[in-house]
């Protein structure tokens, strides 16, 4: 039976959690994305949202292809930190179910969530996400849900809904489009049709950077799942995962929807080409010693834009801090020229430059008073270069047209590096936030960004792939998965255990 104006709630949470780090709050939910009911299409309807861009594109899509009614009822997402606090993750779920209860008859919900999210005392509280979805929705009407290229896919998470739709690209550039994706296939499920559904987990859990979907075997994967996408295929979603959870459900996994034999099919044979090329999953990093003679050459011969060192192990954008000092200490005792870095995270330096003013030549202990073991206190003597308050529109890459809260944020030279301190944990994925202090990044010689990969969206205008150099320094996302104290991950799995044994299954 299909309605003429369907009435379809939208809900959601975005934590990717690095069980390493401190746990995500309340507040930082709370300061990054939260909103209710109409705030919800209010904040999609604006020129650059501050919330996840899969909302907009679903909301977009739908609207385009029929009547519908919309029924916001919470979203809220915050940068990858560690486990939420489990309060917190009850108290919206609760605020989600009554709001679900009188928010009168659905026709059917959309799910937009990360995937990846551990909670401080439960591995799988996306899991509960959707069982809510789905008792709310009741046995017959649609939940689809749309995850990051990084999600821990649970059982829960397959049971619950009617389809998952992953990203497919790495840098996440197409996340609008995956919303748009999932009104499409909620429109057939409207219509009365229905998928079969195949779920096979790997035992591989792939270190972060060879998770990349312009080459290697995980951009084959992906590829070659799309090859086979039809009328009796309409969704294939190869889930990346994300092994910093330390959950039970990391791996790659492969998720199809479709009729007949197809999505099995194609499921197995994704499943064993993955298998067959494993190999491809192991990490080859640049040595900090090599990377810091690259970038020290790379001044000195006055290049431009010769070297772009990637800091992958400090990415706020997997839960580091954003404030290890291996590459900087080192850029800093070799001398290193016309380097330019960024995001440093320092609130506190941030404000000392403030209360300076630009122009200003002052004494700073960057990590005053919270050094760790990757991130020691380094007394510097710097010029303020300039200032900003850190709300910044992305320009290119993963962030475009998305309004960035970066904090109170300088700009600062000390010796031959010029950096860029911020407020806010924000990887550095975007050149716009160092142009909205002024800096011109085609003018350095080298670039050193605290991010994995999503980096690479925003700088290939100067840094192709061919000009970056994944450096080994130690921080709260080394892809080095031998160097963590593991608790939650199945084991053995693959590359971390080199005697992972598996067969992967066959379409029967
Ligand atoms: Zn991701």
């Amino acid at each position: 039976m299909s309605v003429t104006c369907p009435r379809i709630a939208i809900l959601g949470i975005h934590l990717e959690s690095n069980a390493f780090a401190p746990v995500t709050t309340r507040a930082d939910f709370r300061a990054s994305c939260y909103f209710e009911g109409d705030a919800m299409l209010v904040e999609a309807a604006k020129r650059a949202p501050a919330m996840p861009m899969e909302i907009p594109g679903f909301v977009g899509a739908m609207n385009a292809s029929g009547p519908w009614e919309p029924v916001p009822i919470l979203i809220t997402s915050v940068e990858p930190g560690g486990p939420a606090d489990q309060a917190f993750i009850d108290e919206v779920l609760e605020r989600m179910r009554a709001l679900l209860a009188v928010s009168g008859t659905l026709e059917g919900i959309y799910v937009s969530n990360h995937g990846a999210m551990v909670s401080t005392t439960d591995t799988d509280p996306d899991g509960a996400l959707y069982a809510l979805a789905r008792e709310a929705a009741g046995t017959d009407r649609p939940v689809v849900a749309t995850v990051d290229l990084h999600a821990n896919i649970s059982q829960r998470m397959v049971e619950s809904a009617d389809v998952i739709i992953s990203y497919r690209t790495n840098p996440h550039v197409d996340r609008r489009e995956r919303g748009a994706e999932a009104a499409s296939v909620l429109r057939r499920l409207l219509a009365g049709e229905r998928f079969e559904k195949t779920f096979i987990r790997t035992p591989i859990v792939a270190p972060t950077v060879t998770l990349l979907t312009a080459r290697g075997a995980y951009a084959d994967m992906i590829a070659e799942g799309q090859r086979h996408i039809g009328p009796d295929l309409p969704v294939v979603s190869v889930v990346g995962g994300f092994g910093f959870a330390d959950a039970p459900e990391a791996g790659i996994s492969i998720l199809t929807y479709g009729h007949g034999r197809r999505p099995r099919e194609v499921a197995a044979k994704l499943a064993q080409f993955a298998w067959a090329e494993r190999d491809r999953f192991k990490v080859k990093l640049t040595s900090l010693e090599q990377a810091i003679g690259r970038a020290l050459e790379a001044g000195q011969a006055r290049e431009r834009t010769a070297v772009c060192l990637a800091d992958v192990a400090d990415n706020p954008g997997g839960g580091a801090r954003g404030n290890t000092t291996d590459i900087l200490e080192r850029l800093i005792a070799a001398n290193v020229q016309r380097v330019l870095l960024g995001n440093f995270v320092d609130a506190a330096a941030a404000a000392l430059c403030h209360a300076a003013g630009a122009g200003a030549r002052i004494h700073v202990v960057l990590n005053a008073g919270r050094a760790d073991a990757h991130a020691r206190e380094i007394p510097v003597d710097l010029e303020v270069l300039a200032l900003s308050g850190g709300v910044v529109v992305g320009r290119r890459g993963v962030n475009a047209g998305r309004t960035v809260h970066l904090g109170p944020s300088a700009a600062v030279r000390i010796g031959g590096v010029t950096m860029l301190i911020c407020s806010r944990r924000v990887q550095c994925a975007d050149p716009a936030y160092f142009e909205s202090l002024g800096i011109d990044v085609g003018s350095y010689s080298s670039l050193v960004v605290k991010s994995r990969g999503h980096f690479r969206a925003g700088f290939d205008e100067w840094y192709p792939d061919e000009r970056i150099l994944e450096v080994d320094a130690a921080g709260l996302t080394s892809p080095m998965f031998e160097r963590y104290p593991w608790k939650a991950l199945p084991r053995p799995v693959w590359p971390l255990d080199p005697n992972t044994r598996w067969t992967p299954p066959t379409a029967e």
